[in-house]
């Protein structure tokens, strides 16, 4: 077995230092980092200084978020994804379609990824005593270490057996009444992610093999082709970060022995579907509240949402179950 096709675990041994590369555990110095958010997309959003709520609450801006890197990680692995995902992203929907999805999972997983080991170092430090440290929830940190296994596919030559480990959605933003050029959200426990770069949005549950894609399919088919409005983007989000959160299976992952002659790893994966039921019950009115969370900016509060109890709001279906256009967001009352 060459050295190249081993898997690091920093969960081990909850190495998370400064002092160890986040992708290869490899000793460096503090100087040694690499942005979470790449250079070319806060220099094209103007990030810098744009800040952004942490897991645990406190805030940073887009630029001070970097995660210890060795110098062979950062030009051989890092810097070639945030260039081909910076070329895709210039092409708009065409360009992120094209792009390999293992590639987007691997540059989204790496955003996800960057902001939780900060945390995860930030808990290291003796005064900072955050109340829920993640790094006692066993729980949590199990599914991070299944998660981290599929991201080195970054580094270590990987191939899924016939999986992808998330669901990915490429929504088209309309101009008509599109104010923001760039948005940002994910979720550490239900690992579900939103970024918008332009004109298209970019949405991921993270460790799904596929799951929540394929629940949410027909929806997700039927706004395929056809240029939303931020509002029905926000609905769209709100079911997924709701799938995500009923979501109730980690899937695990296992590499195949590996023969002497082998360039990669094939990971395989398993999901426990038959004991489990994969998705807890949906309930209306905690789906309303998640909708009326993403609706803020549109001032919609839950009353409106659940005015027809037996269906809530949807600015994205109408009442044939069709696609429902909208160019320009009419307040209801
Ligand atoms: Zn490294």
């Amino acid at each position: 077995m060459t050295d190249e096709l081993k898997l690091y675990d920093p969960f081990q041994k909850m190495q998370f230092s400064d002092e160890n590369c986040f992708l290869c555990g490899t000793d460096i110095t503090i100087e040694q980092r690499t942005p979470v958010f790449g250079t070319w997309l806060q220099e094209k959003y103007g990030l810098q200084h744009k800040e952004l709520l942490l897991l645990d609450k406190s805030v940073a801006t887009f630029g001070e978020l970097t995660i210890p890197c060795c110098d062979s990680c950062h030009t051989q692995y890092v810097i070639p994804l945030e260039k081909e995902v910076e070329q895709a992203a210039a092409l708009g929907m065409v360009g992120l379609q094209q792009l390999d999805q293992k590639r987007l999972f691997q540059w989204i997983g790496k955003m996800y990824y960057g902001t939780l080991v900060t945390e995860l170092i930030k808990e290291t430090d003796p005064l900072i005593m955050p109340q829920n440290p993640i790094s006692e929830n066993n729980k949590m940190l199990g599914k991070f270490r299944e998660f981290f296994k599929v991201l080195q596919s970054l580094r270590v030559p990987m191939v899924f057996s016939d999986f992808l480990p998330c669901s990915l959605f490429l929504l088209e933003v309309s101009p008509t009444e599109d104010e923001l050029p760039f948005e940002y959200q994910d979720e550490l426990t239900t690992m579900a992610f939103s970024i918008k770069l332009g004109s298209v949005s970019v949405v991921c549950t993270l460790l799904d093999n596929g799951i929540i894609g394929k629940a949410l399919g027909r929806l997700y088919r039927l706004t395929q082709g056809q240029q939303l409005h931020p509002i029905q983007v926000a609905e769209f989000k709100a079911r997924v970060f709701y799938a995500a959160y009923i979501f109730n299976a980690v899937p695990e992952y296992f590499e195949r022995p590996l023969k002497p002659e082998d360039r990669y790893i094939t990971m395989d994966t398993i999901i426990d579907d038959v004991t489990n039921e994969v998705f807890n019950p949906w309930v209306l009115t905690a789906y309303a509240h998640m909708l009326e969370e993403m609706l803020k900016p549109w001032g919609i509060r839950e009353k409106e949402i659940l005015a027809n109890p037996q269906q809530p709001i949807s600015f994205l279906v109408n009442e044939q179950a069709g696609f429902n256009p909208m160019e320009r967001f009419k307040r209801l009352n």
